[in-house]
């Protein structure tokens, strides 16, 4: 490396921030000047004497490595990096089968370049990180289930009819799965009795605006037609293959854009259709149980003799998902669906490491993001905030208008009137001199709220549009308009 190469990498490090000190106050005094040192004796300080530019170590991988555009090479956090034109981002929601504060069940958000998000799996509880992951529930229409265990589609109700209520009024929800080996059992028959467990829910909100957002578009493919294309739109497709998971109508997901590829397996037994049609994904993601059965017994209190069944007759083994991953050969190999847990996670990555010596990193706990690039995949944890706000609801303003639609029906004609007219008064409870304007009618009956955008409040015009003003620019980007 000459010297040229030196400065220009130093002079790259301090672009992108390395030894940025903005708005320091105060500094040290500058060191003398002296002569520069000779090139060999920087090489061998910066890079131990190897030509190029970091250290090379046996867990340094060509193309892992943070891109420019990351706050932090440690740490995500919610809100703070938009995706690039020609990134997938990919965020782990919800990571173990077991439901606890720090790992809901599963689910992984894929965010593309083009301004597009996909939800593989929406286990129990995973909605609150993505509310926690500044995404509004309205900007979730697109959600892949592998399987029917309920850690799998637990968040589904929730996100239905409350993503229906905060602004998904002018689309509908749309759900990809499995059918089965009858029809009672495939995902159009599981999302008629969750519409039959919502008829309560449904009718009560729809004293709210809500337009489109009770629709629900069911794309229930053959289970048996493996390699199909269930999705193909705007350049990304996603295809299918079986798993074998004690029942049939467990599928696994791959979905490629942009020259990229993401693979997210679901549950299921160690397969070579797993290695078939993953084969060269950039990020290869399956599921991984740790064999630590007796152990885990004591620790965890389920009886080895359930841990090894349930292992043995719908899992895949830490050393079998290494063995896949070395068939698949990625870029990047995570395993999820695990309980992130430090007596476990040495034994994780040793068995892992009996078959796969490439880039790997847990998919646990919740929060981790990968960042993918053509050449670069990076890994990071993401600091999730425990008390969040929510963000506003998303709309696309193509139009140049928010048009709210009116809701379906008054409470009049859903509720008994005795128990509004028991209504306690409102002047017997707010203080003297307080008096709200409330809202207890909708203020444009059956007819459509319609503002032309130059007519909202800059506060809601720009929180309401921000993803659209970004998708946008994506799509451009991407030239897709
Ligand atoms: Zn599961
Ligand atoms: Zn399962």
């Amino acid at each position: 490396m000459s010297l040229k190469t030196v400065k220009s990498w130093i002079a790259g490090a301090l672009a992108v921030g390395c030894f940025a000190t903005a708005g320091a106050a105060q500094t040290p005094n500058p060191a003398p000047v002296g002569e520069p040192s000779t090139v060999e004796d920087m090489q061998a300080a910066l890079f131990g004497g190897i030509p190029g530019d970091r250290w090379k170590e046996g867990l340094l991988f060509e193309g892992i490595s943070p891109h420019p555009w990351l706050n932090s090479a440690s740490n995500w956090f919610p809100g703070t990096e938009d995706v690039q034109p020609d990134e997938m981002r990919i965020i782990f929601m919800g990571t173990s089968p077991i439901i606890r504060p720090g790992q809901m069940n599963t689910s992984i958000l894929v965010q593309l370049g083009n301004g597009e998000n996909f939800v593989f799996d929406i286990g129990e509880g995973s909605v609150a990180n993505y509310n926690a992951s500044n995404i509004a529930l309205n900007e979730l229409d697109k959600i892949f289930i592998t399987h029917l265990h309920v850690d799998h589609y637990g968040s589904l109700p929730y996100i239905y009819v409350f993503g229906g209520w905060s602004g998904r009024w002018h689309n509908p929800l749309r759900v990809w799965g499995p059918s089965s080996n009858a029809p009672e059992y495939g995902m159009a028959a599981m999302i008629d009795g969750m519409m039959k467990m919502l008829a309560w829910h449904r009718r009560a909100f729809s004293v709210f605006p809500v337009g489109e957002g009770h629709d629900i578009q069911v794309n229930e493919f053959d289970y048996l037609d493996e390699g199909g294309v269930i999705y193909d739109e705007n350049g990304v497709t996603v295809t299918h293959w079986q798993r074998s998971h004690a029942m049939d109508g467990a599928s696994a997901y791959r979905l490629d854009w942009n020259d990229m590829c993401f693979v997210w397996t679901g549950d299921g037994r160690p397969n070579m259709r797993d290695a078939k049609y993953a084969k060269g994904c950039d990020v290869y993601v399956t599921e991984a149980q740790t064999e630590l059965v007796e152990i885990s017994a004591g620790v965890a209190g389920v009886p080895p003799f359930l841990a090894r069944y349930t292992i043995d007759t719908h899992h895949t083994p830490g050393y079998a998902a290494g063995y896949i991953a070395n068939l698949v050969q990625p870029r990047m190999f995570l395993t999820t669906h695990m309980p992130f847990d430090p007596y476990l996670n040495e034994e994780t990555v040793a068995e892992i490491r009996e078959h796969w010596k490439g880039p790997y990193h847990f998919g646990a706990p919740d929060g981790i993001v990968v960042n993918v690039t053509k050449d670069q995949i990076w890994v990071r944890e993401g600091i999730i905030p425990d008390y969040p706000n929510n963000r506003a609801p998303q709309f696309n303003f193509d139009n140049d208008q928010l048009r709210v639609p009116a809701p379906q029906y008054a409470r009049e004609e859903i509720q008994n009137a005795d128990i509004r007219a028991t209504e306690i008064d409102p002047e017997l409870y707010y203080p003297e001199g307080y008096h709200p304007e409330l809202l207890t009618d909708w203020p444009t009956g059956d007819r459509d709220l319609i503002i032309n955008i130059e007519d909202l409040p800059p506060s809601l015009r720009e929180g309401m549009g921000d993803t659209w003003r970004k998708r946008k620019a994506a799509r451009e980007a991407n030239g897709l308009e």
